[in-house]
């Protein structure tokens, strides 16, 4: 694993435990996301703990025990505002919608959050998440392409296994159950999108049908939780 040093002004002390791995996509080349992750001088500063190179080459611009800002609003099982529990990396990709993460770019995740987790042993499966999952509609990375099938069977995270019952019932509060927030300035449609966009790519539509409720009912099954 090859990491190099890019040290980000932009960090706060943490004042809670970390317990949530956030993956994201830069929407930037390399040099200008390391560049405005690093910029101490913006109005709106961000940064990340990790930033991950097409080349699977790691920076690290924030230590792990600093809060990094990545997340913005953000909600997930109940908690607001992740930043302060939270590790955050960033990944190289213009649009994972639309551009594959290259093999070896997606075996240095896999090790780097590998890694993390064995140093932060209460981010379970289910809070490895991405920025879409924790802010519906208003983020939508690291998008239809990323490989999370790829990071569950390495162990990072959940995948659905195909053939469960359908759940039946208030798909919100099942939704909810397994850790997206509830609507607030965001419609229904809105979250299933989100829960979509994260284990059934193939359609990210809103509508919360039979393989959906079944893909759901899998993974609560998965954590041991129904509601
Ligand atoms: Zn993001």
């Amino acid at each position: 694993m090859r990491q190099l040093e890019r040290p980000s002004p932009n960090h706060a002390a943490r004042t809670s435990p970390v317990d949530i791995l956030v993956l994201h996509y830069t929407e930037l080349l390399l040099e200008p996301s390391l560049a405005i992750l690093c910029d101490g001088g913006r109005e709106h500063r961000v940064s990340a703990h990790y930033v991950l190179a097409e080349d699977g080459t790691i920076y690290r611009l924030v230590p792990e025990d600093r809060v990094a800002w990545h997340a913005g609003r953000s909600r997930w099982r109940g908690r607001e505002g992740l930043n302060g529990s939270s590790i955050g990396i960033e990944i190289v990709n213009l649009h994972g919608d639309r551009h594959d993460y290259p093999v070896v770019q997606v075996e240095a995740l896999v090790e780097l959050s590998r890694d993390i987790v064995a140093r932060h042993p209460a981010i379970v499966a289910r809070n490895v998440v991405g920025h879409s999952d924790i802010a519906p509609r208003r983020k939508i990375d690291p998008g239809l392409r990323f490989p999370w099938a790829r990071l569950a069977a390495a162990g990072i995270g959940l995948w659905p296994r195909p053939g469960a019952a359908p759940l039946e019932g208030d798909i919100q509060a099942a939704l909810q159950c397994f850790g997206y927030a509830p609507p607030v300035e965001v419609s229904p449609a809105d979250i299933v999108a989100a829960f979509q966009r994260r284990f059934r790519p193939s359609r990210d539509d809103g509508v919360a049908d039979a393989e959906t409720r079944s893909l759901l009912a899998d993974l609560l099954d998965q954590v041991g939780n129904r509601p």
